[in-house]
């Protein structure tokens, strides 16, 4: 059995990577440890975050734990809003107002092409490790669906007519960013 802190305050993000990960392997949450406070996300890089979150619970805390930092980036927008998702409508962190902002960027766009990038970085027995996990899709028109969380609901991955909040989440983990990204995950702990 594998106790490891996942260093996340996003029970979106728990439950998913929960859903996946085998019975051998068991999430501490931050709560669990005593972490109440918000983890420094302060770098330019997806990578550079998911690396400072597992080092700053490492340095407090002094605990093997992994993190995941995700951005969605738009080809017509040169990669936007990247590492700047989370607040891209500003620093209340609104995930309605996210969407509406982009769908605006996008209004009349032809190309609407887009990816999510997740980066896991891992704190274990000694090693700083990081897996990458992407899913190519595009920006719907519309909101559509009521599942998942963030931008979700105008993420329609590529070869599916649905996007990830018309998903189930077992088919979201399977083919998406962070699904790929924890897979990895899972490996190297069963190596
Ligand atoms: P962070 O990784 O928590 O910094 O997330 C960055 C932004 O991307 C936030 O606005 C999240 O809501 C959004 N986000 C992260 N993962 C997903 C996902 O799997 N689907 C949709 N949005 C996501």
């Amino acid at each position: 059995m594998i106790e490891i802190v996942f260093a996340t305050n996003n029970p979106n993000k728990l439950h998913e990577v929960q859903e996946q990960l085998p019975k051998g392997i068991k999430l501490i949450s931050l709560k669990d440890i005593g972490c109440n406070e918000d983890i420094p996300e302060t770098q330019n890089t997806i990578e550079g975050n998911a690396i400072q979150k597992v080092n700053y619970i490492k340095k407090k805390y002094n605990l093997d734990c992994f993190a995941d930092d995700t951005g969605l980036e738009v080809e017509i927008l040169n990669g936007e809003p990247g590492v700047y998702s989370a607040r891209y409508a500003g620093p209340e962190k609104n995930a309605d107002d996210n969407i509406q902002k982009l769908l605006y960027k996008l209004k009349d766009k032809a190309n609407r092409k887009a990816q999510f990038k997740t980066v896991i970085a891992l704190h274990f027995r000694g090693k700083l490790i990081t897996f990458e996990g992407i899913c190519k899709g595009e920006i719907t028109e519309n909101v559509m669906g009521s599942g998942g969380f963030g931008y979700d609901p105008i993420f329609k991955p590529l070869g599916h007519s649905k996007t990830f909040a018309q998903l189930a989440l077992y088919e979201k983990n399977k083919i998406g960013h962070r699904g790929q990204a924890v897979a990895q995950l899972i490996d190297f702990f069963e190596a």
